[in-house]
């Protein structure tokens, strides 16, 4: 298969595609252009050419290098993030009809323990970087490690978790090398002709396309969208979207142990010391939260919202209006621009339940809502309703849990 862009007889040598490509995809070669293997496609040079005799094919898609499915396994503060689970519980799925191997990838100081507990989750090979250089997170040496891994295992596909240090980190890991990434996934799947391909013909599809579907224009279309020319297929996936991967019967996975020489790594940051944020539980890991919406009219609300959630042992949530009004802070949002929440239970107060709202918590096991609007879309998506003033609701649980002894 030809590669997607090409130069045809006829270059004059004018430079002006060197010129125009943003990745220095394009050397001169005996006085003519010639692509090299940085070209993403992304079709800058050919309208830069004056004797249109640059290339670029739409209708092939080029065949996907690599084999295998790795995530990124994120540790915090000592232990794996959960939603390096939930990443390996997905890889497995997406592995499992292409017949291929789930990879995890491992940064940081004293971490055997954990990549034993990939092992035992599942992992087919966890990749292991462990040096003391490496106990705290810094974006330069862990993206160029993650970089150098990707390039000696080629994955097919690559998954990092859409926390803080993902966000952070996998860009910079897709630019160095020069794939694309879809931010803030909320669901994966493999092309459906692919496993076709593989379960009617018994061989390698040409392509394995992973479809990264993520909340597009507000929240109002989710929109699929394919990595077609380069690998790995990156994406960035939403904590609390997936199930986190079981504990396997006979784990068979292997640790490999990588070398670290932290004299080559780049390294521009370095680490004064940590601050501990408050020790309110964060609405990501709480299983009860309850939520202030607009409709408890003023910031004071959210002293109740946090008397009912101490009441409960939970975590108070937000909805974004209320962040914006700088009645709560960020931390708290709950939604497609918040955060992704899956608690046990979920109780939104005075809020409507916009699609948006709901984009980030409407997984939870139950959800509970008090509102004086018989219309409000959150009834639609509850488990329990409450028609009411929140303010003659919510005291009232607070007292109801007082007699039981909670504090509030
Ligand atoms: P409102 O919609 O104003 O609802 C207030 C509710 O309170 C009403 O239903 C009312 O009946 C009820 N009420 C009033 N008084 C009382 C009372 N005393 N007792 C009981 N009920 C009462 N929103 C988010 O929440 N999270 C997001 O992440 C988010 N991201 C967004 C991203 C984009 C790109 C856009 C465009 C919007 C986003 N939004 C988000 C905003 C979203 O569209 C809604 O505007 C928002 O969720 C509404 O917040 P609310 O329910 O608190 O307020």
């Amino acid at each position: 298969m030809s590669a997607p862009v090409y130069v045809e007889d006829g270059c004059i040598g004018c430079e002006q595609c060197i010129t125009a490509c943003p990745f220095g995809a394009i050397d001169m070669v005996d006085g003519v252009a010639v692509i090299n293997e940085s070209c993403v496609a992304c079709g800058e040079c050919v309208p830069a050419c004056p004797v249109s005799v640059i290339v670029m094919t739409t209708s092939e898609a080029k065949v996907l290098e690599g084999e295998g499915v790795m995530v990124y396994a994120e540790m915090s503060n000592g232990s794996l993030h959960k939603v390096s689970f939930e990443l390996l519980g997905k890889a497995r799925e997406l592995a499992a009809p292409l017949s291929e191997p789930v990879y995890a990838v491992l940064v940081g100081s004293g971490v055997e323990d954990s990549a034993k507990e990939l092992v035992d989750r599942g992992a087919d090979k966890v990749f292991v970087y462990d040096d003391p250089g490496l106990a705290q997170f810094r974006d330069d040496p862990y993206s160029d490690l993650l970089t150098e891994c990707c390039k000696e295992e080629k994955p097919s596909i690559f998954l990092v978790g859409a926390t803080s240090i993902g966000r952070s980190m996998g860009p910079r890991v897709a630019a160095k090398l020069k794939t694309g990434l879809t931010a803030d996934c909320t669901s994966l799947d493999i092309d459906p002709e692919s496993i076709e391909y593989v379960i009617f013909n018994h061989m390698e599809p040409e392509s394995k396309l992973l479809q990264q579907t993520r909340p597009a224009y507000g929240g109002n279309i989710m929109a699929t969208i394919e990595t077609t020319n380069s690998t790995p297929q990156m994406a960035t996936v939403r904590y609390k979207m997936f199930t986190e991967a079981s504990i396997v019967d006979t784990p068979k996975g292997e640790i490999v142990n990588k070398p670290v020489e932290m004299s080559k790594l780049t390294d521009r940051i370095k680490v004064l010391g940590f601050e501990k944020a408050g020790e309110q539980i964060s609405i990501s890991d709480a299983d009860i939260i309850v939520s202030g919406g607009l409709g408890m009219g003023d910031p004071s609300g959210f002293d109740l919202m946090q008397k009912l959630a101490t009441a409960l042992g939970g975590a108070v949530g937000a909805s974004r209006p209320t962040i914006d009004e700088g009645w709560i802070n960020y931390r708290h949002q709950v939604g497609l621009s918040g955060r992704t929440v899956r608690p046990t239970v979920y109780l939104a107060c005075g809020i409507s339940g916009a699609v948006q709202h709901q984009a980030g918590m409407k997984t939870s096991d139950v959800i509970i809502a008090v509102n004086k609007d018989p219309d409000a879309p959150i009834f639609g998506i509850s488990t329990l309703g409450v028609v009411g003033d929140l303010y003659d609701v919510v005291p009232g649980l607070i007292e109801k849990l007082k007699e039981q002894g909670k504090d509030a």
